[in-house]
């Protein structure tokens, strides 16, 4: 079966092409047509060798998954369904904004962690998305999108805040992660590029020091009790190691700061009190806040918050030192929002068969 070169990062990519006899600067030139000019065509890449480019063409492929399907929501904002195979399917967001373009990617088809809000979770564990499916995912986007006027990729951002636990697939992420940051690929900035996750504590130090980018952590809730709830994952994984873990991944992280997502839930953890409490847990963590209004799916068990109740939390933080934003909900009429992207994976913990069938 030919070879899908989106698979590989620059050093796995010599390595193939070592085994075949070739140079290494041969696989960094393939490697730049194929991220940085955005060519899947071997016969295409000109300045290769005829005798080469044949070998490429009955040996390997340029293979990103299969769209789907497109929305573009009143915004501007896009989403794309993928189709990764056996039924399953991912999401893709880009969310232009005047300074910057911004690719939400997902890691996971489904999500074992089954965090209460999230209608990823309610869909259970499918798989693991390969390489070329998450790096294809900017890959395609870019190529739709077109190149701006300057010449460069749209992307300037990207966020793994998609479906599925990035973390709990550590090597096709981190994989991924290397070509994000490769100048013969993308060459985004490590400051440009966020993981975010729900605390997989062992991973977030691999994370520290195989490829530090920039790191969200979903803490939702100040205390065990109620995290254990929310985010399950929390029993495993409870506060104290995970603050602890952040200090930790702050020594080599390349911003200085941890940007703590904060889902807010009516009635559920959108109080001052635990605001206050916020505060004491994160004293000596340097930190961000980002507020999420919770994004309401069918069946969802959760209210978002007033957006009252949101404000007087964001004061509370903010009057505490701590910078706090209240993230946009964008891209809601195509339900392209954090935490809403359902997908149309096929379930096989039947947990979901009423929501897929409500949103059809
Ligand atoms: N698994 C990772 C990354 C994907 S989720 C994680 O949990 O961090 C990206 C963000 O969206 C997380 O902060 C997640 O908690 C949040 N999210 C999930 N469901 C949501 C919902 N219904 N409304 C708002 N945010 C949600
Ligand atoms: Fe998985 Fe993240 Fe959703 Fe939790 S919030 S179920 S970790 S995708």
């Amino acid at each position: 079966m030919a070879e899908n070169l989106l698979n590989f990062d620059a050093q796995q990519l010599a390595a193939w092409f070592a085994e075949r006899g070739e140079k290494p600067f041969r696989a960094r030139q393939v490697l730049r047509w194929m991220h940085k000019i955005g060519e899947p065509d071997f016969a295409a890449m000109t300045d290769i060798a005829a005798s080469l480019r044949s070998k490429l063409q009955a040996e390997a492929c340029v293979l990103s998954p299969e769209v789907v399907r497109e929305e573009i929501s009143e915004d501007g904002t896009r989403k794309w369904l993928l189709n990764v195979g056996t039924g399953n399917a991912v999401e893709t967001v880009f969310i232009p904004e005047t300074d910057r373009g911004t690719l939400c990617i997902s890691s996971q088809a489904g999500c074992a962690l089954d965090c209460a809000f999230c209608s990823t979770g309610k869909q259970g564990f499918n798989r693991n998305l390969s390489v070329s499916e998450i790096i294809g995912q900017l890959w395609w986007a870019n190529r739709q999108i077109g190149k701006n006027d300057e010449g460069n990729w749209p992307i300037s951002n990207v966020v793994m805040m998609g479906m599925g636990e990035p973390l709990l697939n550590f090597d096709n992420t981190v994989t991924a992660l290397r070509l994000m940051l490769d100048d013969n690929a993308y060459g985004l900035s490590r400051r440009r590029v966020t993981v975010s996750t729900s605390g997989i504590v062992p991973a977030m130090d691999r994370l520290r020091d195989e490829c530090p980018v920039a790191l969200a952590v979903s803490l939702h809730a100040p205390n065990d009790d109620l995290r254990n709830v929310l985010v399950p994952v929390n029993q495993k994984y409870p506060l104290r190691q995970l603050l602890a873990a952040c200090q930790r991944y702050l020594e080599k992280a390349p911003r200085d700061f941890i940007t703590f997502e904060y889902v807010m839930l009516e009635g559920v953890n959108d109080s001052v009190q635990y605001a206050r409490e916020l505060i004491a847990l994160v004293r000596d963590t340097p930190c961000k806040f980002n507020l999420i209004p919770f994004n309401p799916f069918p069946l969802a068990p959760y209210r978002r918050s007033n957006a009252e109740n949101v404000r007087r939390f964001r004061d509370v933080l903010m009057q505490a030192d701590i910078v706090t934003t209240v993230r946009k909900t964008r891209g809601d009429d195509i339900a392209a929002a954090c935490g809403q992207l359902a997908g149309q994976v096929q379930d096989k913990t039947k947990r979901t068969g009423r929501l897929i069938e409500v949103r059809s």
